[in-house]
């Protein structure tokens, strides 16, 4: 059998693997994309956030079919967290007429077989069931891969570069780096789905709501009317409860919630069809020691990956798809070297993790319930996390060179002591106010000297270009580097340049 040449093979057809094939298709360059599994297919990660819906999306041309698919519009979280024992909400948006102040929450195996199908109508050659088992190497660089196709054929095909979008099951990530685990964000997430339970109060319907409770969180995301996603995320030791079986387990932690327990009292566990099954995921929140090698590079959940309590995991696989097809788009137009495409590639989308890592661990620190082993053992500032050296050095990127408390861990969290307090009372100051009357403002600073207010600009920043970029194309504004002599997109923002 002949290989087949191509200019980029990508592994796996999720957000990641769709999104980075067609932005590299939409350039003219001929693309492969190897999918294990046939369509549609389940995976957990139903809420979104508006980067994803009104920056990616939009700039792949599926505005449309997104909005028509009848998802519910998510406004933003409301949560039951920190101090407060109301919940309380955070709207993407203040302005209710803002055309982009929401996302959606959708049913993953429909979200995701738009984007492959979207893929292929771009001129992707989208192949299912068709498995990747080995990467092909000349000369320390990888050239193409070894798969099987949907007869069980062994099969070999070349390409300038491959993209690897295979998720956590990545067996890639260890042939570039290493990947390096979180101490602490290290759960165990059990979940369900369940028909006629109760909504949030208009406008907020469809939110999702996330509810700490003694053993953990709960998320309880709306995907119709009347279907519901309900997870219990939960430490390792409190997963021990499984062993009497997934059923028991989730409903011993639902009656341990109060609100999630009264919102599914009037309803029914699904038990039959796609949604029938209890289903466990270990969410270890790691990352890769590099995002790159010769010929190769690592995107999405393949990469790095960290807790869902935010709905980050699509944002970051679609935002590091484009991210890396600039870079390979940059490289097939025969500009630039590797190093210099993705490094930016690296340092990128390193920085938009670490900003979502920063953000989870002082949203984790509004909890601090000393009675809870789970809140207790999560009290981040405090934790062994701070001797974790390794993956605070990856979390932290190079972006940060000009902060050294970044680098060493004991530093890195002495700095951030108070983030949480601080991120309580920006994020829900009714709740502060009504514990303390006195509470002034949120300060600029944290207590421990990190500046809170430059930091969330900074977190925000990237995702308005993002969205700026879909909505105005060549005419947005120019953009800086993220560092003196970095690049920036190109006006189509499917390459990179130098500025
Ligand atoms: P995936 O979606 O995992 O896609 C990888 C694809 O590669 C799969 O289709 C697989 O079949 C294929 N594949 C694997 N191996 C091979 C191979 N050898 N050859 C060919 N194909 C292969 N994210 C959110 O945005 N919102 C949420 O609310 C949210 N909740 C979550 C809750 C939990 C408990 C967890 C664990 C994650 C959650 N996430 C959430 C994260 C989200 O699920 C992932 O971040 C996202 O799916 C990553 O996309 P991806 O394309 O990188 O990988």
């Amino acid at each position: 059998m002949s290989t087949e040449e191509f200019d980029v093979i990508v592994l796996g057809g999720g957000p990641g693997g769709s999104t980075l094939a067609s932005f590299v298709a939409m350039k003219g360059h001929r693309v492969l994309l190897l999918e294990e599994a046939k369509f549609p297919r389940h995976q957990i990660g139903e809420s979104l956030l508006p980067a994803t819906i009104h920056g990616v999306c939009a700039m792949l041309g599926l505005s449309q079919e997104i909005a028509e698919a009848g998802f519910p519009r998510k406004r933003g979280g409301t949560f039951r967290w920190g101090k407060s024992q109301e919940p309380w909400t955070f709207a993407f948006t203040k302005d209710p007429t803002d055309p982009f102040g929401y996302a959606y929450q959708v049913e993953r195996d429909r979200f995701d077989e738009m984007l492959l199908r979207n893929a292929a109508k771009k001129g992707v050659d989208v192949r299912e069931q068709h498995s990747v088992t080995e990467l092909l190497h000349e000369d320390g660089r990888v050239v193409g891969v070894r798969f099987r196709d949907e007869a069980g054929i062994e099969r070999t095909a070349r390409a300038k570069f491959v993209g690897d979008s295979s998720g956590f099951r990545s067996r890639v990530s260890g042939l570039v780096g290493e990947r390096v685990f979180s101490r602490f964000f290290q759960n165990v997430a059990l979940y369900g789905y369940y028909e006629g339970a109760k909504r949030l109060p208009s406008p907020n319907e469809g939110n999702i709501l996330c509810a700490a409770f003694r053993d953990g969180w709960f998320w309880y995301i709306p995907l119709s009317d009347t279907l519901t996603s309900v997870g219990a995320v939960v430490s390792r030791e409190a997963a021990e409860a499984m062993k009497e079986g997934h059923e028991v387990a989730l409903d011993k932690f639902i009656a341990a919630c109060p609100i999630i327990a009264d919102y599914l009292a009037p309803a029914q566990r699904v038990t039959t069809g796609k949604y029938g099954e209890i289903r466990v995921r270990k969410d270890y929140s790691y990352c890769n020691t590099r995002f790159w090698a010769p010929g190769v590079a690592l995107v999405g959940d393949a990469a790095c990956f960290i807790d869902p309590v935010f709905s980050s995991g699509v944002h970051l696989a679609t935002y590091s798809a484009l991210l890396a097809a600039r870079s390979f788009n940059t490289r097939l137009r025969g500009e630039l070297d590797d190093e210099r495409v993705f490094q930016e590639y690296e340092q990128r989308y390193r920085r938009e993790f670490g900003n979502f890592y920063q953000f989870l661990m002082a949203f984790y620190d509004m909890n601090q319930d000393t009675d809870s082993y789970f809140w207790s053992a999560r009290k981040i500032v405090s934790t062994e996390e701070r001797d974790n050296e390794a993956f605070i050095r990856l979390v932290a990127g190079r972006s940060q060179v000009d902060e050294p408390a970044f680098y060493e861990g004991a530093e890195f969290f002495d700095a951030r002591e108070g983030f949480g307090r601080w991120m309580e009372q920006t994020l829900n100051p009714e709740a502060v106010r009504s514990a303390n009357p006195r509470a002034s403002q949120p300060p600029r600073r944290v207590a421990g000297g990190f500046d809170a207010t430059d930091f969330m600009a900074g977190f925000t920043s990237e995702i308005a270009q993002l969205q700026a970029q879909a909505r105005l194309g060549e005419r947005r504004g120019a953009e800086a580097p993220l560092e003196h002599g970095g690049l920036v997109p190109s006006r189509d923002g499917l390459e990179w340049e130098v500025t």
